[in-house]
């Protein structure tokens, strides 16, 4: 039985306990990357897009996947994690989290590695997100 005060995620599943909140500045990154970490399966959001139709009846187009699985780690460090201030050591390893899942998906679509222009790309995608979600600001430069 899940307890109220759990919550699950509902895109991977993970569990996060009341306990395992997280509202300090300085977030204990390895331990919820251990106790709740983010998981998603690319090739299940592939299939379901091919599927979904959009409200004009047209097929999605391809990036749509990196859209979802930016929203989908967006929301499990918003709503699992809680995170409530989001600092620049989290935001490298969301950006990395995010690349390693954009990089999945260039191979399972094309086989090949992702490009310069899509990682490029998918890191403005998730930095406006940030931005919208935490009014995230930049302290320095991330290369
Ligand atoms: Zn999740």
């Amino acid at each position: 039985m899940i307890h109220a005060s759990q919550k699950i995620c509902p895109h991977c599943g993970t569990l996060n306990k009341k306990e395992e909140r997280y509202d300090d500045e300085v977030v204990a990154l390895e331990l919820l990357n251990s106790k709740a970490p983010f998981t998603c399966d690319v090739l299940k959001i592939i299939g379901e897009f091919s599927e979904k139709r959009k409200a004009d009846g047209e097929p999605y187009k391809p990036l749509v996947v990196v859209h979802e699985i930016k929203r989908q780690l967006v929301f499990h460090v918003q709503r699992i994690w809680r995170v409530k201030r989001l600092d620049d050591k989290l935001y490298r390893r969301m950006l990395q989290m995010f690349h390693e899942k954009v990089d999945e998906w260039s191979r399972l679509t094309s086989g090949k590695k992702a490009s310069g222009w899509l990682l490029t790309a998918s890191r403005e995608w998730l930095e406006a997100e940030l931005i919208r979600v935490w009014k995230y600001q930049k302290e320095k430069e991330v290369v």
